[in-house]
């Protein structure tokens, strides 16, 4: 059988991670979370005083050791799995993503890690989700959505989340920073969030996240054989 790779592309906080986690186990493919990598050369650039000059990002990317090991993420030998999921990480990783070093730096290393994958036959096809898997890292994958839900509906389910976890969590906070990030990842001049021509749309506002799966399921359905 042919290995497969599926994009699915959508703004912060629109439920792409569980819908992308659920398809990939559901398809026996391997899962890979690319703003988890953003987000950890955020953690390091963060920790570096966030220096901009292209000597500096070059070094961080080449230098930072990104690794999925049993749904942990390992970044230089340290597990930042939920160090990189605050809220100021967010905000680094958005910012740090608009660099055209570290978007080249990442986008070999996602293709790398598919190919390796591949070539192992140790899964049966890949499951990318992110902001340009369809546009840009791999403009010819098989199948490519982009979901997408308002502002207003993902910064409720935002501060549901938050306060299901014991945190303090403000809607118009919430909402604020999450155009913010919005802004920040449309109009950067680098592999900007948008939907590829052909992808299939989703609203994840309107279903629910077992009729986000089942709807995947049946748009690949046809060419995959779903288990
Ligand atoms: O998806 P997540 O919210 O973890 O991504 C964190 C940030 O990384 C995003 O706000 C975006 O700026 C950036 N990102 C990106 N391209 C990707 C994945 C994430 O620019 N493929």
């Amino acid at each position: 059988m042919d290995f497969k790779i599926i994009a699915i592309d959508g703004p912060t906080g629109v439920g792409k991670s569980t819908i992308a986690r659920q398809l990939a186990e559901k398809l026996g493919y391997l899962y890979v979370d690319t703003g988890a990598m953003f987000r950890c050369l955020a953690w390091r650039w963060g920790k570096q005083g966030c220096p901009e000059s292209d000597h500096l990002l070059e070094e961080l990317g080449d230098q930072t050791r990104i690794v999925f090991k049993d749904e942990k993420v390992i970044c230089d030998d340290n597990d930042v799995t939920q160090e990189i999921r605050t809220e100021r990480i967010s905000g680094l990783a958005s910012r740090i993503s608009r660099f055209p070093l570290i978007r080249e730096v990442l986008k070999k290393q996602q293709m790398a890690l598919v190919e390796e994958v591949r070539k192992s036959s140790s899964y049966l096809g890949a499951v990318l989700e992110g902001r340009d898997v369809g546009t840009v890292v791999f403009p010819g994958a098989d199948f490519k959505f982009f979901v997408d839900a308002s502002p207003e509906i993902r910064a409720k389910r935002r501060m549901l989340q938050l306060r299901e976890r014991g945190e303090n969590a403000n809607f118009e906070e919430i909402l604020v920073d999450l155009r913010k990030r919005d802004f920040q990842d449309q109009n950067r001049k680098v592999a900007p969030l948008m939907a590829a021509e052909d992808a299939i749309i989703v609203d994840t506002g309107i279903l629910s996240a077992a009729q986000v799966l089942e709807h995947l399921l049946s748009c690949v359905g046809g060419k995959i054989e779903v288990s």
